[in-house]
């Protein structure tokens, strides 16, 4: 038998959108996270198992070695750093923006502007490299609820159609990155399961390039 992999994945759109092109891989999971309270899903390979985290821990879970392997947002690994991972594949799927929005846009006189965000450290990082002093508070959810109610001048969140913010009287103004998906992999197992996860990472790409010409 080879030797074993373990695929993080968080539930919801990534794992939706992961599934396609781990078929291509051939891989494909015995259970439905929407539907099975499993965390470690089996597969139809008996030497794959997946498991099923938030988004979020999917980059510690590769770092330490929990996991060979994980799909992560690259605006979880903006904002974390991504140390301690490769990246080697831009997976293309759960694309959205990273974007600054609010009511309208704000006077660069503006003296310490608040903006509220799940992502403290990109936010910090975008407005520092324009000069701007800022002050930001740390949200969990429903960043578009801060301007309405005066918590906050501006929010950082990922935006997709914008419907939500418009729903919610909010703009886009400034976009601070385009994001989608990553392959991350751990450095140890990069080199002790070499063939293997490079084959993997192989089919992946292969299956992206795929999509890519079908969408075409
Ligand atoms: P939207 O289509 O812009 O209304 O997005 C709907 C909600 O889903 C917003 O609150 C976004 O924060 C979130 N969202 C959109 N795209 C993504 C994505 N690729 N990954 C994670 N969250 C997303």
């Amino acid at each position: 038998m080879s030797e074993r992999l373990t695929i993080a994945l968080s539930k919801g759109r990534i794992f939706k959108e992961t599934l396609p092109l781990l078929a291509h891989a051939g891989i494909e999971p015995l259970d439905d996270p929407e539907s099975s309270r499993k965390l470690i899903l089996d597969t139809n390979r008996e030497d794959v198992k997946l498991v099923i985290i938030r988004a979020t821990d999917v980059p510690t879970y590769v770092q330490y070695g929990a996991a060979d392997l994980g799909v992560a947002g690259k605006d979880v690994l903006l904002e974390q750093g991504g140390v301690g991972l490769y990246e080697p594949l831009d997976l293309r799927i759960a694309r959205c923006r990273l974007m600054v929005a609010g009511r309208e846009h704000w006077s660069e006189q503006a003296q310490r502007l608040r903006i509220a965000t799940k992502y403290v450290n990109s936010t910090r990082e975008y407005f520092a490299a324009r000069g701007l002093q800022v002050e930001v508070i740390k949200l969990y959810g429903s960043m578009e609820l801060a301007p309405l109610v005066g918590l906050a001048d501006l929010i950082v969140d990922v935006v997709d159609t914008g419907n939500t913010l418009k729903a919610n009287g909010l703009q886009p103004l400034e976009k601070i990155a385009d994001i989608s998906s990553r392959l991350v992999v751990n450095r140890a197992s990069m080199k002790r399961k070499h063939a293997r996860v490079q084959s993997f990472i192989d089919l992946m790409a292969e299956a992206v390039r795929k999509q890519q010409e079908q969408a075409a």
